[in-house]
C-alpha cells in the first residue's frame, strides 16, 4: 500500500492510472477502522483495478466540537487493517492539506430539504461539513466508483446530491453498501469504542428497536410504531433525538402508510454523550 500525505502527489498517481485504462474505487473514512469500513474496502477491490481509501477527521462536519475532540483515533492500526485488506493507496491529508485556505468559505451548497430533517435537523452545519470535505476528496481521487455505507443513510443520499451539484454524476458512480452489524445487532462504529460495559450492552437496543418497528410494519400505525421504539430506547436509558419511519427513496416523513412505498426506519440517540445512529429499510 502506497501512503500520500499530499493531494498533488495522490491525484498525479490516480490521473496516471487513469490514462493507463485501470479503474479506481474509492473508500473515504475519518479512521478508527472496523470491519465495516473494511468491507468497503473489499467491495472496491472486487471491481476495480485500484482502491483508494482515506483517514480525515474532517473538522468542518462536527457540529459538537466534544465529539470532536473525542473523536478515537487508531492510525497504525488502520494502516495495518488496510493493507491486510489488500488496500492499494492510502491519503492521509493534513488539515491544511485538504482546507490550504481555512475553514471561512463562502460555497454554500444547497442540499434543500434533506439538510432540514433527520441528521439535517439535528446536527446543524454537519452536512455542509460532509460536501465540503467531499468536494475536496473526490476532484482529488476522481475515482470511477465511490463506497459509502448504508449505515450513513441520508449522508449516502446528501453524497449522492453533492456529486450531481459538482457534475461529476457522469464520472462517478456511487455504491451503497449493507451495514456491518456485532453479534448483537449493533451497527459497526467508530464511536462504539468510546462506550464502556454497560453502555455496550444497552447500545444494541437500537437495533432491537428498528428491529420491532420492521416486524410490526402493516400491523400498527406509524406513529404507534415510532412511539414503541423510542420506549424501548428511553426505558434504556437513551436520550432519543428522533426514531422517524420515511420514505426511503427522499426521506419525507410517511404518516400513512400505502402498502406500497419502500420506507426506513431511521434513529439517533444519546448513551449518556455518545451519539449513535441507524436505519433500517422496513419493506
Ligand atoms: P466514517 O469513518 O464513520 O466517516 O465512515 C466511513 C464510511 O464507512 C462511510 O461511508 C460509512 O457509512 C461507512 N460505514 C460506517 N460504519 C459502517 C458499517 N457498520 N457498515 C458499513 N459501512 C460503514
Amino acid at each position: 500500500m502506497i501512503l500520500f500525505k499530499k493531494a498533488a502527489e495522490l491525484s498525479e498517481y490516480t490521473d496516471d492510472q487513469r490514462r493507463n485504462g485501470k479503474r479506481t474505487g474509492f473508500a473515504p473514512t475519518m479512521g478508527a477502522l472496523h470491519a465495516g469500513h473494511i468491507s468497503l474496502v473489499e467491495y472496491s477491490k472486487m471491481e476495480n483495478d485500484i482502491t483508494v481509501s482515506s483517514i480525515f477527521i474532517n473538522p468542518t462536519q462536527f457540529n459538537d466540537p466534544k465529539d470532536f475532540e473525542k473523536y478515537p483515533v487508531t492510525i497504525e492500526r488502520d494502516i495495518e487493517m488496510l493493507e491486510a485488506a489488500g488496500c492499494d493507496l492510502l491519503f492521509i491529508p493534513s488539515v491544511q492539506e485538504i482546507y490550504p485556505s481555512g475553514f471561512n468559505h463562502t460555497k454554500k451548497y444547497e442540499l434543500g430539504f434533506l439538510e432540514t430533517v433527520l441528521e439535517g435537523k439535528y446536527r446543524p452545519g454537519h452536512y455542509q461539513g460532509v460536501c465540503m470535505v467531499m468536494e475536496r476528496l473526490l476532484k482529488i481521487v476522481m475515482p470511477d466508483n465511490l463506497y459509502l455505507g448504508q449505515k450513513d443513510y441520508q449522508q449516502c443520499m446528501v453524497i449522492k446530491k453533492l456529486i450531481e451539484m459538482i457534475g461529476l454524476d457522469k464520472i462517478i458512480n456511487v455504491n451503497i453498501c449493507p451495514t456491518l452489524r456485532e453479534a448483537d445487532g449493533l451497527a459497526m462504529s467508530s464511536r462504539n469504542m468510546r462506550l464502556n460495559k454497560e453502555e455496550r450492552e444497552s447500545a444494541a437496543t437500537i437495533f432491537k428497536a428498528l428491529s420491532l418497528i420492521k416486524s410490526n410494519t402493516g400491523f400498527k400505525n406509524i406513529e404507534l410504531l415510532e412511539q414503541d421504539a423510542k420506549k424501548v430506547l428511553e426505558e434504556k436509558k437513551f436520550k432519543v433525538d428522533y426514531v422517524e419511519i420515511a420514505n426511503a427513496d427522499n426521506l419525507e416523513e410517511i404518516k400513512n402508510w400505502d402498502g406500497k412505498k419502500k420506507m426506513v426506519a431511521l434513529t439517533a440517540a444519546y448513551l449518556n454523550d455518545i451519539r449513535l445512529i441507524d436505519n433500517l429499510i422496513l419493506n
